[in-house]
């Protein structure tokens, strides 16, 4: 049967990706069955996106709630779902004000725009340029894939846009003489996700909040990845003590369910008028709601302390790990956002940990990163790690 469909997918669609074989059917709490009623432990939550799990039912009903009401109205209008979203992110990132769209590409998009516009009418048209760092990921829009700073992502879609120039992640120097008076927006990730979960240190941010006060750039932060609780605060940023122009939002924001945001400070925001941007979908009261259930949860149920506390368990365990396996070369990462960077590549260890019921993701060619559910349990991780165990001790 399995087979069957997956014959029919590799027909139907567009050959941009390359699926593990098996058929996803269903959630429950913190694990996946497929239709042949295979169970698996998730510690990929559709790519550090589904924080809740499968089973959090305020979430459930909120969403089911929704559905009988409406599901979309488009921005001509107002909705309550919507505002009540955009007005908690307003209260937690100390920032001044959102705009919803769709996903994390959108939401760097418009994050470039943004900030652009800003600049160009309140700056100065002269400042052009887009810094961002190397071995970045931003997205797959031909802007966003630009500005990501590694070239398999550009390959074949030649001429990228234009004014982009990349820095060394984490080099105070390098970044002090790449900006200057030209530099339009400073675009970095607090912890590379795509690149191989590497946290940003702490001087770093800190220097590029003072050169882009210095010159007047504007300072992005894409927290696609790493924000909404991922690394135990609602943003990557409040434990760098570093506050960005602009923040970019989206994996976990819903859930689960398509969404993505920004939120910009009260300076940058004035870049946007009536008409310079837009997103039929974005903000609408469907996926609102999501993004309402999830920010509640981890600010109101105790899910950032369980955050906390599960990420410095996992760390642990892949702490401990690492003194049985000479294989695995370096443990690194926040929160649960963890990483694996192993000596060899690391497909095989994921397609033989599907088979045992674990599912995992790689962050490159070398490495294994843990993005489970933000409601993982102790006992859930120890599971993982005794599956893992099992298939580097067979190697
Ligand atoms: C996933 C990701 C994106 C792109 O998000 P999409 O929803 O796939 O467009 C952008 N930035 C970061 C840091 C990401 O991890």
């Amino acid at each position: 049967m399995h087979d069957s469909w997956i014959e029919k997918g590799q027909e139907v669609f567009l050959q941009n990706y390359k699926p593990l074989p098996i058929v996803i059917e269903r959630g429950v709490g913190n694990y996946i069955f497929d239709k042949e009623g295979n169970k698996y432990l998730d510690f990929v939550a559709g790519i550090a996106t589904n924080a809740l799990g499968y089973s959090y039912e305020p979430l459930k009903k909120a969403m089911k709630d929704q559905i009988d009401k409406i599901t979309h109205c488009s921005n001509l209008y107002y909705n309550e779902p919507s505002i009540r979203a955009a007005q908690k992110l307003v209260e937690l990132s100390g920032l001044s004000k959102v705009f919803f769209c769709n996903s994390g590409a959108e939401a760097n998009e418009a994050a470039l725009k943004l900030g652009k516009r800003y600049i160009n009418k309140y700056i100065g048209e002269n400042k052009t340029e887009i810094v961002t760092m190397k071995n970045s990921f931003h997205g797959r829009t031909i802007a966003t894939v630009s500005i990501t700073g590694q070239t398999k992502y550009h390959e074949g879609f030649a001429p990228l846009f234009q004014g982009i120039t990349y820095t060394p992640f984490n080099d105070e120097e390098a970044l002090g003489k790449i900006l200057t008076e030209k530099t339009a927006i400073l675009m970095i990730e607090p912890i590379q996700g795509e690149g191989g979960i590497r946290p940003a240190e702490k001087v770093f941010l800190q220097k590029a909040r003072t050169l882009c006060d210095a010159l007047d750039i504007v300072l992005i932060f894409d927290e696609v990845q790493c924000g909404i609780g991922r690394t135990g605060t609602v943003f990557a940023y409040e434990q760098y003590d570093v506050k960005p122009d602009i923040v970019t939002l989206a994996k976990g924001l819903g859930a689960g369910y398509v969404i993505g945001a920004i939120i910009a400070n009260e300076k940058t925001a004035k870049g946007f008028e009536p008409g310079t941007h837009a997103s039929t979908f974005g903000g609408n009261p469907l996926s609102t709601t999501a993004a309402g259930v999830v920010l509640d949860a981890l600010v109101h149920e105790g899910l950032l302390e369980h955050v906390k506390t599960m990420g410095s368990y996992l760390e642990t365990c892949l702490m401990e790990l690492k003194k049985r396996h000479t294989s695995i070369i370096d443990v690194r990462g926040m929160g649960l956002m963890m990483a694996i960077e192993m000596d060899d590549p690391v497909g095989d260890i994921i397609a033989k940990a599907l088979k045992k019921g674990l599912m995992l993701i790689n962050s490159g060619t070398h490495i294994i990163r843990f993005v489970p559910p933000l409601t993982i349990k102790q006992t859930e991780i120890d599971e993982m790690i005794q599956i893992l165990e099992d298939v580097l001790s067979s190697k």
